[in-house]
């Protein structure tokens, strides 16, 4: 049903008005703005599907388009290039935070207004849908002195939501908390929070570096998208920081591959590396209409196999008034590694990746699989959802491959599921790049060649000497000028006080002072589109 506006007698200040309110209070989490040769289609995003929304006659499209351009701070003059805004204010007594970007077409200029929404995920870390057993694995990981904390998933997964969760539970008034954002998504009130401008130099790399002479206990990057960044993160981390960032790949093992891709260096990574969030969002199942169903032999396996449970009867989406087609809102599947030192171990002397990943899943990991069954189970969303969601060739965990592969093909939604999955699509480079690694893993690692250079040598003395952080302190001091690694002396000098770090105090603190980050607003929005609909 498209919406009508009446185009003759409506100014277009109000129709533009009405639309960012009502796409707003609907829940969307984008409008885009599609000009056609014949007209300007709107569409709004709701629950990651978009749909049509109204369409504007070519007569008052460009009035339109200006409009939203004005109140985006844009300039109207500009018609020919691509250009970003944002909208902040008080609409029909609907307050608005939008970023707006714009660009132009053949058939015209593209708007789409990201609709960010701090209100529907303001509750914290606890509320994003961690079982027990995931959440008090991340209160370990923030609770450690130092180490790189990645949080991981595909465009629109909800990392931000994540990342901003953990870091107000950090926040507290003796942590200092540097970012390195961009875009800032959510002001944190008392984080330091800069905003990258690579116009004029200021990348992830360069903040990172002027960062670490500000004495920071915390350091959130906003990605990890290059060698440069990913290095002095990792290295960062390894000198008295807790750095925290996203990374965008799909599982624990995975993130471990494309980090060693981005040539840190193993030693490093395995020292530095505490845990691994990986998430994707699944439709929550509207819990006006959700049905009971008796599985069926397909459904019934996969659970015995993964979680070892005899399941009987699952929710399926049936569709109400209220929600349409069954689901409303979204909820995260989420699969969190504790890297333990046997681990640590496997990086650093350059594992198979087959036995890597055997020993990441034998760790008590509970994967994305695990996860969502048992949020199936629980009724939260669909078996169906988990499927769609899930790479099974990769995330089926401690079990018998073969089996559980056999049992996938029977279902046509398996198979689906494998060739939809969207992610090795929007990030061509470093998939390809995995991909072709992962063929030849049977045989032979090609990352072993890797192992060649010279530094293999510090490597190997690092482990065999007990005192591993000097060697490290050392290693970084030895390739600084190599690797242009300007970390000032400073910071350096601090590394051998690790063990009285202020950090330390952190640990001591309980665990259970969950709601002081309530205050904070909380938003959770990612360079990702949609994640404003994720409903914890
Ligand atoms: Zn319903």
């Amino acid at each position: 049903m498209l919406k009508k506006y009446d185009f003759d007698k409506m100014p277009v200040v109000e129709i533009v008005n009405d639309i960012l309110v009502d796409a707003s209070k609907k829940g969307a989490s984008d409008i885009h703005f599609d000009p056609h040769e014949e007209f300007m289609k709107i569409r709004i995003r709701i629950d990651g599907a978009l749909q049509d929304y109204a369409e504007i006659p070519n007569a008052v499209k460009k009035n339109l388009v200006t409009r939203v351009k004005i109140l985006a701070g844009m300039n109207i003059t500009e018609s020919r290039l691509p250009q970003d805004g944002a909208i902040k204010q008080n609409i029909q007594d609907v307050s608005l935070d939008l970023r707006v970007s714009c660009l132009p077409t053949i058939n015209g200029e593209k708007i789409v207004i990201r609709i960010l929404d701090y209100s529907m995920s303001s509750s914290g870390l606890e509320a994003l849908g961690f079982s027990d057993k995931n959440y008090e694995k991340i209160m370990k990981m923030i609770n450690m002195p130092n180490g790189i904390i990645l949080v991981t998933g595909a465009t629109g997964s909800g990392k931000s939501t994540t990342v901003y969760s953990i870091l107000q539970k950090m926040n507290k008034e003796d942590i200092n908390i540097i970012t390195v954002e961009d875009p800032i998504e959510m002001n944190i009130e008392g984080v330091n929070q800069v905003q990258t401008n690579s116009e004029i130099g200021l990348t992830f790399a360069s903040a990172l570096r002027s960062i670490l002479r500000q004495d920071p206990n915390v350091i959130m990057v906003g990605e990890i998208r290059d060698t440069e960044t990913a290095k002095i993160a990792v290295r960062a981390s390894i000198t008295g920081h807790i750095v925290l960032s996203t990374i965008h790949t799909n599982n624990s093992l995975n993130t471990i591959e494309r980090l060693l891709d981005m040539e840190v260096e193993r030693y490093l990574l395995s020292s530095a590396l505490t845990g691994i969030i990986s998430q994707k969002l699944a439709r929550r199942l509207c819990p006006k209409c959700k049905k009971k169903k008796a599985t069926n032999d397909y459904e019934k396996e996969l659970f015995k196999k993964v979680l070892h449970q005899d399941v009987n009867e699952i929710w399926t989406a049936e569709g109400c008034e209220e929600c349409g087609n069954g689901y409303s809102g979204r909820i995260a599947l989420q699969e969190v590694l504790l890297v333990n030192q046997e681990i640590k171990d496997a990086i650093s002397s350059n594992m198979r990746k087959e036995e890597l990943r055997h020993l990441v899943y034998r760790s008590d990991v509970t994967t994305l699989l695990q996860d969502g069954l048992e949020k199936v189970m629980n009724g939260e969303t669909t078996f169906e959802e988990v499927l769609k969601l899930i790479e099974l060739d990769n995330d089926d965990p401690k079990e018998n491959d073969d089996n559980l592969q056999s049992a996938l093909k029977f279902t046509k939604i398996a198979q689906e599921s494998v060739s939809d999955e969207p992610t090795f699509t929007e990030m061509p480079k470093y998939e390809e790049k995995i991909e072709v690694k992962e063929e030849p893993v049977v045989a032979k690692e090609p990352e072993l060649e890797i192992k060649e250079e010279p530094k293999k040598t510090a490597e190997e003395e690092i482990h065999e000497e007990p005192a591993k952080e000097e060697k490290i302190e050392e290693e970084i001091k030895t390739t600084q000028v190599e690797d242009d690694w300007s970390m000032p002396e400073v910071e350096i000098k601090e590394e051998p006080v690790i063990t009285k770090e202020p950090e330390l105090e952190i640990k001591e603190e309980p665990v259970e002072e969950k709601n002081d980050s309530k205050k904070y607003s909380y938003a959770d929005i990612d360079d990702d589109e949609d994640l404003m609909n994720m409903e914890f």
